[in-house]
């Protein structure tokens, strides 16, 4: 008879954006004159620059006579976006990264999850804490995480790092030593980064100590700082310890087009064994290629007038950013990020736990975000608010906080 993988029963629910969902409808139903404005969602809401679209539009096409026509497609994915990528996202940056060091996919979730694959199930794995829920969950799936302590929230085979105000979200290297370490720069949920030598000193850790950094830039496009890295490569030595995620989601509105890439670098060889061979071997066996029509759109994400149109749309999004920070300090609110990437953490006040927060926002500002808590323990007691709406809504929802 089949049998599971009980690994499933042991994930716990994840009640965050359920809970909030129900909240929010029960709120309207017994306030049907309120508008209830969200700024809790991490998905963007701008259309597809029209760059992207006449360039999807012109693929479509191919699609449609037999001398244009595209099958399946090379399993790294088409040469024109993998070139593009290392032209644009690495060598102007002074990296060295190969095309052959680039695999293409159908978004960086996918790949987060997948990665581990590649890993002993003996690993320890370090997690900053809060966190992006697929780093975690993916290992729970596999059976790397130990048991579950439900009132701590954590897991006993992972290796917590707390990001908080009292070390300026910046993770400290763990007591015991973790064999892979996910980092996300800029961060989801935090909206903080770290800076180029901040995360040399990652860099430098994970060479000395063996381990394995899975790098998730997946908000690279919203730096605006100098002395942030745009990719891990830009460190010295990172090609030795370091894979890295991309997505065309939050730079190019692809979050429902589907497009994104992981670097693994051929100097990461353990136990004589080639990372880059093992996702090559992975990826031609399992996965058969994001579409053709997508990957020309991922193309002209790097053409001059993709560029610029997309610098445009980050530039709303910032705006917005701009405005839910700046409206939150003048209302004495400690706030953080903002600064490198679309989201805005702030410390709830009166030592409110996040889910009071959430409740407290929605009954007197009519305003929606997301409790710290659910990200993580060390996220209690702060909130995630997003610069994806509208900038009217979001001034809007602004000049509600500020009144309240
Ligand atoms: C949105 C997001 C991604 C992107 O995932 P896709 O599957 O490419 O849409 C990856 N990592 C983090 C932390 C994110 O917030």
């Amino acid at each position: 008879m089949l049998k599971v993988n009980t690994n499933y029963q042991k994930l716990p629910g994840s009640y965050l954006f359920s809970t909030i969902g129900k909240k929010v409808a029960a709120y309207t139903k017994a306030n049907p004159d309120r508008q209830v404005i969200r700024l809790g969602i991490g998905d963007v809401t701008q259309p597809i620059a029209p760059a992207i679209i006449a360039a999807m539009h012109r693929a479509v096409d191919e699609m449609g006579a037999a001398e244009t026509f595209h099958g399946y497609a090379p399993d790294l994915g088409y040469e024109f976006l993998r070139n593009a990528i290392v032209e644009h996202d690495y060598k102007a940056r002074g990296c060295q990264i190969s095309a052959d060091e680039i695999f293409v996919s159908d978004g960086a979730k996918c790949d987060s999850g997948n990665i581990q694959e590649l890993f002993a199930l003996d690993n320890r794995i370090a997690v900053t804490d809060p966190v992006y829920p697929v780093y975690v969950d993916s290992n729970v799936m596999a059976g790397r995480t130990g048991t579950y302590d439900e009132a701590a929230g954590t897991w006993s085979h992972v290796i917590y790092m707390p990001c908080t105000m009292e070390n300026d979200f910046v993770p400290e290297f763990p007591k015991e030593t973790p064999d892979v370490i996910y980092l996300c720069f800029p961060n989801n949920p935090t909206g903080t980064t770290i800076t180029r030598d901040q995360l040399q000193a990652w860099v430098d850790y994970a060479n000395k100590n063996g381990a394995l950094i899975i790098y998730d830039a997946a908000y690279e496009a919203y730096i605006s700082q100098e002395q942030v890295a745009h990719s891990i490569y830009e460190c010295e030595g990172a090609r030795t310890c370091a894979i890295e995620l991309k997505s065309f989601s939050k730079n190019a509105g692809f979050t429902g087009v589907r497009l994104g890439y992981t670097v693994v670098p051929k100097e990461l060889v353990y136990e004589g064994q080639s990372l880059n061979a093992m996702w090559a071997r992975r990826h031609g066996t399992k996965y058969n290629g994001a579409p053709y029509i997508v990957q020309r759109a991922g193309e002209a994400v790097y053409s001059p007038e993709g560029k610029a149109q997309l610098k445009e749309q980050v530039a709303y999004y910032m705006k917005n950013a701009s405005v839910i920070y700046q409206g939150l300090k003048e209302s004495g609110y400690t706030v953080f990020g903002g600064v490198n990437a679309p989201y805005i953490w702030l410390k709830t006040p009166k030592d409110m736990t996040s889910w009071e927060f959430f409740d407290f926002l929605l009954e007197q500002a009519n305003v929606v975000g997301t409790p710290g808590a659910g990200f993580g323990p060390s996220g209690e007691g702060y909130f995630r608010l997003t610069a994806f709406g509208s900038y009217e809504n979001t001034v809007k929802a602004l000049e509600r906080i500020k009144a309240l």
